[in-house]
């Protein structure tokens, strides 16, 4: 079997990304409405594999860990946070805007793209000097005139107006731009309430919003999207070896979900953002964007706790019970988009197999936790009201034991094979007139059982079904 996705990149994305559409799991935002540019909305089959990718995050993570603790935090906090985080005054993206067609570009991704790194510290003035240098290429790459505004920074924090009921403008309250604060926030409460010994970690799947000046790449870079995070809280200085056994941990995770080893690699930022005193990518080779930052493993040392402890004036040290010390813990962070995690574990599971004499099938190849149904079970013919009832016996049986199972009894056994293989469901139970004894009666209360990456077929007996299918 041969995979012609292979050697045409740009293809494998735009028939990834037309599958989802087609096939209930990613839809563009408003789209009734022309469209909300930034924002997805995941479908039925969607937010199966999106829910399936946060229990698998959150087993590793607090369930497999010892120390490791959940949160679910509020998304609006104190005005003051964002003062504290840097976000307010750092938080920014160097913009342009084209004066004929009001395009928009970020500046460092457009340098970047001509083969300029711009250091994250570059003062807007010292990027204007860049950009002016590399100017007529840019325009050119975007198919624009040249006609640009001045460079200037633009804050991607997005602005609410909750509780701010005369309008006068009061301090605004802003939609999280990372969902990492939450957890410091809490951190006090998880020491008073938990007593955990340092090293521990906190984890948190939250919303963010970014007033991303450019969204693009599909699920790439939104406006609106979900972070999947944890924070190591560790004694200071003791962050060398730990952060080297994070970052593996990491990349590790994702082999184990099924990701291609090979579409995998870490890359060391150039440039920390300004609370990072080392910061690491683990990338993925996204078909037709090339490898591009998956997710972020950052080394913060004391500078978030520190912040919070001067902007809150309240004592965020930790008391060490074996020395009786007083110090600020350093925090370890990892943090992951579930977007960009979404879109490359469907990417990487998208295979095209030409099955010879001029016929092929489109199948995910997902990791059975992963994939929206565990399993999809069909009577052979939907017009034998025996082999109904049996199959739903057998669906009734499979429902308790995974919950999220497909009931598929529409066309020939065939074009239910195609449907499920589509969607990447591992498993697909046929009910048939053997089943039921009818042909030959050993292998009453026996189904087949067809495999979805090899296409092979098994009889198994009902009553080992179960224990089969795990
Ligand atoms: P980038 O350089 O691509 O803008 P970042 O370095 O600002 O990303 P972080 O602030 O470190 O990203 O956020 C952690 C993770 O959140 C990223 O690794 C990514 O997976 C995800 N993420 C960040 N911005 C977006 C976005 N606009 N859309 C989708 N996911 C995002």
């Amino acid at each position: 079997m041969t995979d012609p996705n292979t050697n045409s990149s740009d293809d494998k994305m735009s028939k990834t990304v037309s599958l989802a559409k087609r096939r209930g799991f990613v839809f563009p935002g408003s789209e009734i409405y022309g469209g909300q540019a930034g924002v997805y909305d995941y479908g039925p089959h969607g937010v199966e594999l999106l829910n399936n990718l946060k229990k698998a995050f959150w087993k590793a993570n607090v369930y497999d860990k010892e120390n490791y603790f959940g949160l679910d935090s509020g998304m609006f906090k104190h005005p003051r946070v964002w003062e504290a985080s840097g976000h307010t005054a750092g938080f920014s993206d160097p913009i342009v805007e084209c004066r004929d067609t009001q395009t928009r570009l970020r500046v460092d991704k457009e340098l970047e793209a001509v083969g300029v790194t711009a250091d994250e510290k570059m003062s807007v003035d010292e990027l204007q000097v860049l950009f002016d240098e590399h100017k007529d290429e840019i325009a050119q790459r975007n198919n624009l005139s040249g006609n640009f505004t001045p460079v200037r920074a633009f804050n991607l924090l997005v602005q609410s107006n909750l509780g701010d009921f005369t309008g006068a403008g009061t301090d605004p309250v802003y939609l999280p731009g990372e969902a990492c604060q939450g957890i410091y926030l809490n951190y006090k409460n998880i020491v008073d309430s938990m007593s955990p010994r340092l090293p521990f970690g906190v984890v948190q799947i939250g919303k963010a919003f970014r007033n991303e000046i450019s969204p693009r790449n599909w699920l790439f870079r939104t406006r609106e999207f979900e972070q999947a995070d944890t924070q190591l809280f560790i004694k200071p200085n003791e962050n060398k070896e730990a952060y080297e056994q994070l970052k593996q941990e990491r990349l590790d995770w994702y082999v184990s979900l099924g990701i291609k080893p090979e579409n995998l690699r870490f890359k060391q930022h150039e440039n920390v953002a300004f609370y990072a005193s080392d910061a690491w990518d683990i990338e993925y080779n996204f078909p037709s964007m090339g490898w591009d930052e998956l997710e972020g493993v950052h080394d913060r040392t004391d500078y978030d706790l520190k912040q919070h402890m001067e902007f809150s004036g309240t004592d965020l040290t930790y008391l060490d019970p074996e020395t009786n010390e007083r110090y600020i813990p350093w925090i370890l962070e990892t943090s992951v988009g579930l977007g960009r995690m979404f879109a490359a574990v469907l990417a990487d599971a998208y295979h095209e197999e030409d099955l010879g004499e001029g016929n092929s099938r489109t199948v995910l190849k997902l990791h059975p936790d992963l994939a929206p149904y565990r399993v999809a079970v069909s009577p052979l013919l939907k017009n034998k009201p025996q082999l109904v009832e049996k199959a739903r016996e057998v669906f009734t049986l499979l429902k308790a034991e995974f919950g999220n199972v497909a009931w598929d009894d529409n066309g020939n056994v065939g074009k239910r094979y195609r449907r499920q293989d589509e969607i990447g469901t591992p498993h697909c139970v046929t009910i048939d007139f053997d089943t039921l004894g009818e042909e030959d009666p050993a292998h009453k209360d026996t189904v087949t059982v067809r495999d979805r990456d090899t296409g092979e077929q098994q009889r198994v007996a009902v009553a080992e079904l179960v224990e089969f299918l795990k």
